[in-house]
């Protein structure tokens, strides 16, 4: 399915904001303020392609709050990208920065582009333009860009090198999720599963599953799912029982070797044909009876069509709004424990903002300092985010956007944006 078919992702976001806002006493200026992005930017990218040809294409930048501190979010290469998808994108990195407490405000980017279909070359090219076009935006004090779909270390090089160029000395905090010898950080490569690894861990804990002999299904395959997979099999001992990426799935009763999965996507380009497994497709994973099942792909999956087919007894949320506004009442009515995206897969930012600390003071940590802090930053916030919500009998997709919006709100009180 592509994006352009889809739910729009900003009015989703908007609606979870009044939702949420229905909590707390906000006059009803500051709630609109909330459901609108600052500053947006788009912008028209010339490529001369391997062939001679010129080819032109669009990229957007937004910018939706930065009350909190400098602008973050990363920048994503896709197809059917569009601005209402970016704009959502840019507004949760808002709600996340906040939630997490770092010091950021809500940014995010996009290309319409196939990556798949670009010769490393005109990858670079489309990489250094994109920066030529928005350099005056971003900046370490001003918005940070990062990894996000389909982009990955070698692209944050190259964009930081252009932006370096273009200010005329070097600026590695300008982006984070740059390879390690560029200033990147240690565990910001697997930061977004193991982030959620960590928020699953509190889960469980909550509603005692033993994570030692419980199932998963992973819906997407790429740096998340393909890490969540990795981490829960290594960490705890799960098993893996059925893995799907956007050509379709495989299902193994016995466990899935997720690294060997890996392995054979890497090298035909799916996990479906997989040996030794039964495929499924992407729908009939939803149906899987396991204990945990974690969207790791793109918005929109979980719909009011496909929710009432869903078995898992946790959907970790390692996507940026897999789930509908509608579909979110009637898994809270089912007992179906979600962990919110903005919080299941804040790992990636948080370790970003070690990065970015990191790169402000010349002092690269240790993987085990990385490990540690980011832990303890996702369990809190787990905690904090759980004893709101049974505290007013509201799931945890609400009470992370109380805690979340009371903070920006607070923000933007101090600076008298609003009173
Ligand atoms: N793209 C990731 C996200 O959606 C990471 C953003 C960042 O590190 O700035 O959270």
């Amino acid at each position: 399915m592509t994006l352009k078919n889809r739910l729009n992702p900003f009015k989703n976001i908007q609606e979870q904001i009044d939702k949420a806002a229905n909590f707390l006493s906000l006059t009803p200026g500051v709630r609109e303020f909330l459901k609108m992005p600052m500053r947006e930017l788009s912008v028209s990218i010339p490529v001369k392609m391997d062939d001679g040809k010129i080819k032109i294409f669009k990229g957007f930048r937004v910018q939706y709050n930065d009350a909190r501190g400098p602008c973050k979010g990363g920048v994503r290469f896709h197809p059917a990208e569009d601005i209402n998808t970016i704009r959502a994108l840019a507004s949760w990195m808002t709600w996340k920065c906040a939630l997490v407490d770092i010091p950021f405000g809500g940014a995010k980017g996009g290309i319409i582009c196939n990556p798949k279909e670009l010769s490393r070359n005109e990858l670079e090219k489309l990489s250094r333009g994109y920066i030529d076009r928005i350099y005056d935006l971003i900046g370490p004090e001003k918005d940070i860009p990062a990894p996000d779909v389909y982009t990955n270390s070698q692209v944050m090089a190259w964009m930081m090198d252009e932006y370096s160029k273009l200010r005329g000395y070097n600026c590695p905090g300008v982006i984070t999720g740059k390879p390690l010898s560029l200033g990147g950080s240690q565990g910001r490569h697997d930061a977004t599963a193991r982030g959620g690894v960590f928020a699953v861990r509190e889960a469980a804990k909550h509603l005692n599953i033993d994570l030692s002999s419980a199932t998963v299904a992973i819906q997407g395959y790429g740096n998340a799912g393909s890490w969540m997979a990795i981490l829960m099999r290594d960490l705890f001992g799960s098993k893996i029982i059925a893995i799907s990426d956007s050509k379709g799935g495989i299902y193994c009763e016995k466990g899935l070797d997720p690294r060997e999965v890996l392995k054979y996507k890497n090298q035909t380009g799916s996990v479906r044909g997989f040996p030794l497994a039964e495929s499924v497709s992407n729908e009939e994973l939803w149906e899987l009876k396991v204990d945990i099942i974690c969207p790791a792909a793109l918005e929109n999956c979980i719909t009011k069509e496909n929710v009432h087919k869903i078995n898992a007894r946790v959907i970790a949320e390692l996507a940026n709004g897999p789930t509908a506004p509608e579909a979110d009442e009637i898994l809270f009515n089912k007992n179906i424990f979600v962990i919110p995206d903005f919080l299941c897969n804040a790992g990636g930012v948080i370790v970003s903002y070690f990065e970015w600390v990191q790169n402000l003071y010349g002092y690269p940590w240790g993987e085990e300092t990385v490990y540690k802090r980011l832990d303890k930053k996702i369990s809190w916030t787990f905690q904090e985010v759980l004893a709101l919500s049974i505290k007013n009998k509201v799931d945890m997709r609400i009470a992370a956007y109380m805690i979340a919006l009371t903070r920006v709100v607070e923000a933007m009180k101090l600076r008298g944006w609003i009173n």
